[in-house]
């Protein structure tokens, strides 16, 4: 079957992959789209560890297709999305419900097999922990798609203890920054104020429900964001690029007893100075996420069908046969979330 494959750094091409009928436990999924994530760029660049010679992609829905002997918890001709993580089950981590967090995790895209094929081979340890998730109606495969990033919002959200009301800043409208207004703005955010320096992206933010933006001048921010809150600081505060500065310009909105959160992965070796009183006595937590939880990609799965401006975050679609496109063209900061879907359904 044809999938994209990654060699090492600076190195994918879409060629032909084995491709195997289902195993005891194991089922196939058909793939219908497939999302290009930062941190496969990341991946692409040198930065983030994949098994050279894997077939990328961690957000994915499809069509089960076929299913091995002893499968009870998806059936063939089922629509899923998929959490892409393979955990223990029996680890500290995994007994709490963080199975995102294992110490023996493996992701697909990275560690196995991902979504940027024909047709992904899920492993028996993810299919008997239910994390092929059956699709909402009207969810759309498109959507779908979007599942486990925006379940990464979601965790990222809930570590900042969002509640309704909450004011909201976010350091970058690039799509997990717009993801994060989509989501804060369903869940009934008070006043949410962007900073983002290209001009494309800001529009974007603006069209998915962003109530002020500005450009990436932190003075500006700090004006925009006293403004919003009468002067009182940011109540949840996201870092969803990863740049150095960044962490302090985040600080510097964030109100007493706000979080502040580092979404975004940092090119390595990064470092932020940041002064420890002002954390002490505003009572701010600085927190990092990565991933999900089974339960809040299954609870973000239920939410997609009613979300609003999620079609406005994937500004291009490519098929299979191009998907080095989908990396390609992300150096242009004009194009937002890019997806992979199947050749024919491209025409
Ligand atoms: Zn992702
Ligand atoms: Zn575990």
């Amino acid at each position: 079957m044809q999938a994209l494959i990654f060699e090492q750094a600076g190195q994918i091409r879409v060629g032909e992959v084995a491709d195997r009928a289902p195993g005891p436990g194991e089922a196939v999924l058909e793939m219908r789209a497939a999302s290009v994530c930062a941190s496969d760029l990341r991946v692409y660049r040198g930065e983030k560890y994949a098994a050279p010679g894997v077939v990328p992609g961690h957000e994915m829905a499809g069509v089960i297709v076929a299913v091995g002997e002893g499968v009870e918890t998806v059936q063939p001709g089922s629509s899923a999305a998929v959490y892409p993580i393979i955990s223990c089950g029996g680890c500290a981590f995994c007994r709490r419900g963080l199975r995102n967090r294992c110490s023996s995790r493996q992701t697909l895209g990275y560690d196995r097999n991902g979504g940027l094929a024909e047709r992904v081979l899920l492993p028996a340890a993810l299919v008997a922990q239910g994390h092929a998730v059956p699709l909402a109606r009207g969810a759309g495969f498109e959507r779908a798609a979007l599942t486990e990033p925006t379940a990464c919002v979601l965790n990222s959200l809930e570590s900042c203890r969002f509640r309704a009301g909450a004011s909201v800043a976010i350091l970058g409208a690039g799509p997990m920054g717009l993801l994060h207004i989509v989501l804060a703005r369903a869940l009934g955010a008070g006043a949410i104020v962007v900073a983002e320096p290209v001009e494309s992206r800001r529009a974007a933010a603006e069209a998915v429900g962003a109530d002020a933006v500005v450009d990436g001048d932190p003075d500006t921010l700090r004006g925009a964001v006293a403004e919003a809150t009468g002067g009182e600081g940011a109540d949840v505060v996201i870092v969803s690029v990863g740049l150095n500065g960044l962490t302090e310009t985040a600080l510097s909105v964030a109100g007493r007893q706000s979080s502040v959160n580092l979404f975004a992965g940092f090119p390595p070796e990064s470092s932020a100075t940041i002064d420890v009183n002002a954390l002490h006595y505003a009572e701010v937590s600085l927190t990092g996420t990565q991933n999900a939880t089974p339960d809040q990609f299954r609870r973000t799965a239920a939410l997609l069908p009613s979300l609003n401006g999620l079609e406005q975050i994937v500004s291009h679609r490519f098929a299979l046969s191009e998907a080095t496109q989908a990396y390609e063209s992300r150096r242009d900061p004009a194009v937002l979330k890019t997806l992979v879907l199947p050749d024919d359904q491209l025409g």
